[in-house]
C-alpha cells in the first residue's frame, strides 16, 4: 500500500536524523529502541502463560496445571498447535497498540516488532502468514498492521512471509460482540488460495477470545495445513 510506504519511508527518515525517543515517556530511546530503560523494565510481558492459547497463567493455577496448558485447553482443544503473546494487552502495550493501529504511527508499530522480536516463541519453524484485512478496511486504513509488525519479524528471523490466506467478507468489529457472536460474525469470512506451507503460524497485533484466530485457522486446515501457531504482540486476559 502507497500510504504504508510513506509513512515507512517518513519512519525510517525520522529514524536515521533524530534522536531515539521513549514512546511512553518521551525520555531518550535507548538499545537500538524508542524506549527508554525504565519503561522497558515495566512492561507487561507474558511470560508465564498457557502454551496453547497464551492466556496468562495465575501462580497458583500454575502449580495444578499439567505441561503449562490452562485448564480450557486441557478441556477444549484448541485448533492451533501452540500460541505465543509477547504482552499482556495492559498499559502501557495498549496504547502503543491504538497509536500503532488506529492513528498511523508506525514508529510505535516498529517498536513493538523490535520488542516482540525479544520473546520469539520456540515453535517457530515456517513462514509467517500476517492476519489479513479485508480490502475495504485496508483502503480505509491504509495499512494492514500484522502485516507491518510481520515485515520486520519476517527480516529479523530470516523466515519468509506467507499470503495465501485472505478476508472474503468484511466483519463486524469484534470488539463489541460476545463469544458466540463473534464466531457466527466470522462465518466464512476467509478463504485460502494455494497451499499452505508447513509450520505456519499467523501472527497479529492483539488476541481476546482466539475466535478471528480460529475461523483463520479453520480455513487454513480446510486447505490443507498441518499443525499451525499463533503469535501476537498481546493477549487480553
Ligand atoms: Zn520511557
Ligand atoms: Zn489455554
Amino acid at each position: 500500500m502507497i500510504i504504508s510506504k510513506v509513512y515507512g519511508a517518513l519512519g525510517w527518515l525520522r529514524w536515521q536524523i533524530l534522536p531515539l525517543r521513549c514512546l511512553v515517556c518521551e525520555c531518550p530511546g535507548e538499545d537500538g529502541m524508542d524506549l527508554c530503560r525504565a519503561c522497558h523494565r515495566a512492561l507487561p510481558w507474558n511470560d508465564h502463560a498457557c502454551r496453547r492459547c497464551a492466556l496468562p497463567l495465575a501462580a497458583a493455577d500454575r502449580a495444578d496445571e499439567t505441561d503449562d496448558h490452562c485448564g480450557r485447553c486441557i478441556d477444549e482443544h484448541p485448533r492451533q498447535a501452540a500460541a505465543s503473546a509477547a504482552f499482556l494487552y495492559a498499559a502501557p502495550i495498549d496504547r502503543l497498540l491504538i497509536r500503532f493501529k488506529f492513528h498511523q504511527d508506525l514508529a510505535a508499530g516498529r517498536l513493538l516488532s523490535q520488542l516482540m522480536l525479544q520473546r520469539v516463541p520456540p515453535f517457530l519453524a515456517g513462514p509467517l502468514q500476517p492476519m489479513p484485512l479485508h480490502r475495504r478496511r485496508l483502503r480505509l486504513r491504509g495499512y494492514n498492521q500484522a502485516l507491518e509488525l510481520s515485515k520486520p519479524l519476517a527480516r529479523g528471523l530470516c523466515c519468509p512471509l506467507w499470503n495465501g490466506l485472505q478476508r472474503t467478507r468484511e466483519t463486524a468489529a469484534q470488539s463489541n460482540l460476545d463469544a458466540d457472536a463473534r464466531r457466527c460474525n466470522l462465518r466464512d469470512a476467509f478463504a485460502v488460495r494455494g497451499h499452505p506451507p508447513a509450520g505456519l503460524t499467523i501472527v497479529d497485533d492483539v488476541m481476546t477470545t482466539g475466535a478471528t484466530n480460529d475461523a483463520a485457522l479453520r480455513a487454513l486446515q480446510y486447505a490443507g495445513a498441518g499443525p499451525m501457531q499463533v503469535w501476537v504482540c498481546a493477549r487480553v486476559p
